[in-house]
């Protein structure tokens, strides 16, 4: 009997209930990824026990010499997968690591100039009701209304009118190449300090299909646990001369012992991103994307700036006589799982917004390839076009389950 049965059979209920949903159904949430076996079980491991606050070779607790070759790999990989001089690999959470560069390089009250929530930008970019809206004095910037692209004139102009400390890039629900190289010109001319976000993106930056904002930047954030396909964590990369104060920001500035056994997750995840194999994975993901893109076009969906150059599609399902809650139910009940999203200028309330975001990473990792996305494209079709047809739904729910067992997911495999 598995321990967890045999402890709490309540909890083991849904850790089998949620294994079977995420084999069954198509994942497209766009920041959902499937982790393999091995980061799985390094966060089910013995380093869930140990406190190490503090940094290798400077521990405030005893016993720490064999988590600290953890940590060390982590950080190493890290630096070596993305060419930057350092790393800090224990911020919790994609929104942790963000808060520790603001602490580092900022005061309460200084300025930041960051992407607009409402054109695909993230709360930790200045949201009002999110801390950062709250400490910092931040001027958001968005996308063009005609092509849906960032304006980068709008950047240059809110940097010359407000004198920002810190610019951000990066973004949650946009589906273009971000320019680091314009953002970073920008920020010299104005002399800002320019720190990216690269949370969605860092698999395909890792993978050589985006850009590196590393060359650019001050500070590079992100998220593990989405295109990276590593464990649901954070990191952040600088250069030498911020590392110290990124340093005390993360610890002790923001958190006390770091999760050693998500820290060694997160080596083995920067260990797998640096495979040729994972090249191939994001180079498949972004491939996946722009066909769902181009089978939504010619089935008369209007997308936000057209397409996709990265793994994710934002769809103007209200350009199609939908909101993006009824889409989003009625692709659900079909046994597609994508959200609901806000989109540049819409004009609907947040909750029951005008889009849905579809990414394609999760999928790529089970193996589905041009092909099966022809075929989603057309069930997302058939399922949109009469969102109250149950029978419908059912029907596609059934032929999913179908395409689901020749693809199963990594956590099926051990
Ligand atoms: C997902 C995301 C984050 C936050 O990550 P969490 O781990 O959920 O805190 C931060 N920034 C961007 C751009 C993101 O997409």
């Amino acid at each position: 009997m598995h321990p967890i049965a045999a402890a709490d059979p309540a909890i083991w209920k849904v850790l089998q209930d949620e294994r079977i949903r995420q084999q069954d159904g198509l994942e497209m949430i766009a920041s959902e990824n499937y982790t393999s076996s091995a980061i799985l079980a390094a966060q089910g491991s013995v380093l869930t026990n140990k406190y190490a606050e503090g940094y290798p070779g400077r521990r405030y607790y005893g016993g720490c010499e064999v988590v600290d070759e953890a940590e060390k790999l982590a950080i190493d990989r890290a630096c070596a997968l993305f060419g930057a001089e350092n790393a800090n690999v224990q911020p919790h959470s994609g929104a942790s690591a963000n808060m520790a560069v603001y602490f580092a390089a900022l005061n309460p009250g200084d300025t930041i100039v960051a992407m607009n929530l409402a054109h695909g930008g993230h709360l930790t970019h200045g949201m009002h009701l999110n801390f950062s809206g709250k400490l910092y004095n931040v001027k958001h910037y968005g996308v063009r209304p005609d092509d849906g692209r960032i304006d980068y004139d709008q950047v240059e102009s809110l940097c010359k009118e407000h004198k920002p400390k810190l610019v951000v890039a990066g973004a949650s629900a946009y589906s273009r190449t971000i320019q680091f190289d314009q953002f970073a010109d920008i920020c010299k001319r104005h002399g800002a300090l320019f720190m990216v976000d690269m949370a969605h993106i860092a698999g395909l930056v890792a993978g050589g299909q985006h850009p590196s904002p590393v060359p650019w930047a001050d500070f590079v954030t992100s998220t593990t646990h989405k295109t990276l396909r590593g464990p649901r964590s954070g990191f952040i990369m600088c250069r030498k001369e911020w590392i110290q104060k990124i340093n005390q920001a993360v610890f002790p500035g923001l958190q006390g012992g770091p999760l050693m056994h998500v820290v060694a997750a997160k080596a083995i995840g920067f260990l797998e991103a640096s495979q040729p194999e994972f090249r191939a994975y994001a180079a498949q993901v972004v491939a996946n994307a722009r066909t769902i893109a181009h089978e939504l076009l010619s089935h008369g969906y209007r997308l936000i700036s057209g397409g996709t150059d990265n793994h994710l599609v934002l769809v103007d399902v209200n350009a199609s006589g939908l909101s993006g809650r009824q889409a989003e139910r009625a692709l659900d009940a079909a046994g597609i799982t994508v959200n609901r999203n806000g989109i540049p200028f819409d004009t609907r309330p947040p909750l029951d917004p005008s889009g849905v975001r579809i990414g394609t990473p999760a999928l790529t990792t089970r193996g589905m390839t041009e092909v099966e996305m022809r075929q989603i494209a057309a069930w997302m079709h058939r399922v949109l076009k009469a969102p109250d047809d149950t029978a419908a739904q059912a029907a596609v729910r059934a032929e999913v389950r179908e395409l689901c067992k020749s693809f199963p997911a990594p956590h099926e495999h051990a």
